[in-house]
C-alpha cells in the first residue's frame, strides 16, 4: 500500500504512521526525520537545510524531491510506505505524481487528518516540553510560523488529491488508538 498522510504540524501525522508501519509492516518516509537526520550529522545538506528548517520554512522542492526518490527505491518499500510530511507543495505533489509514474507504481490513498489550530499549539508545545526542546522549530513562534506555512503551501493538496478521487479524511481530535482505526477504516485495511 502506498500512502500519504497529509495534515498540519501536531495533527499526529509521524505517531499514526509509526503505528501503521507496525501494523501494516510498510516503512515510514518521514522527510522531516530525514532532514532532522541529516542536520544532526551535519551532513552537506543537513547544514544546508538547518537554518530553513529551524525557522519553520520549507526546503527546496528539488531536495525533498531527491531525498524521496532516492528513498522510494530502497528494497524496503517494494511492498509500499507511508510518506509523512510529504509532499507538502503542489509541484512537490506533481514531481511525485511524475516520479511514481516513472517507477511503475500509484499512489493507493492519501489521508487527511484534522485538528483545531489550538490543539496544535499544545500538542507541539507538548511535544517540546516532553523532549526538552530538542526540536529548534517546536517554540510557540515558530509553530505558528509552520502553521501559516501549512494553510497557504499545503492545504491546497487536499483539494488537489479530493479532485484525483484519493482523499480521505479522519478527525485527529479523537484518542490516537480512535485515529488509528478510522484510518485503517478509511483504508479498508
Ligand atoms: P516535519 O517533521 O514534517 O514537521 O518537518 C519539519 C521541517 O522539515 C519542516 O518545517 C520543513 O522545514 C522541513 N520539511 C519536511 N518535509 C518537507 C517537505 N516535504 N518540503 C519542504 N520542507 C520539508
Amino acid at each position: 500500500m502506498r500512502l500519504i498522510l497529509l495534515g498540519p504540524p501536531g495533527v499526529g501525522k509521524g505517531t499514526q504512521a509509526k503505528i501503521l508501519v507496525e501494523q501494516l509492516g510498510i516503512p515510514q518516509l518521514s522527510t522531516g526525520d530525514i532532514l532532522r537526520s541529516a542536520i544532526a550529522n551535519k551532513t552537506p545538506l543537513g547544514v544546508q537545510a538547518k537554518a530553513i528548517v529551524d525557522r519553520g520554512d520549507l526546503v527546496s522542492d528539488e531536495i525533498v524531491n531527491g531525498i524521496v526518490s532516492e528513498r522510494i527505491d530502497q528494497p524496503d518499500c517494494s511492498r509500499g510506505f507511508i510518506l509523512d510530511g510529504f509532499p507538502r507543495t503542489i509541484p512537490q505533489a506533481d514531481a511525485l505524481g511524475a516520479m511514481l509514474e516513472q517507477k511503475g507504481m500509484r499512489l493507493d490513498a492519501v489521508v487527511e487528518i484534522t485538528a483545531d489550530t489550538d490543539t496544535l499549539v499544545s500538542r507541539v508545545a507538548k511535544r517540546a516540553q516532553e523532549t526538552g526542546g530538542a526540536r529548534a522549530d517546536d517554540t510557540a513562534e515558530v509553530i505558528r510560523k509552520r502553521l501559516d506555512v501549512y494553510r497557504e503551501l499545503t492545504e491546497p493538496l487536499v483539494s488537489y488529491y479530493r479532485g484525483k478521487g484519493l482523499l480521505k479524511t479522519v478527525d485527529g481530535m479523537s484518542p490516537v488508538e480512535e485515529v488509528t482505526a478510522a484510518i485503517r477504516r478509511a483504508l479498508g485495511a
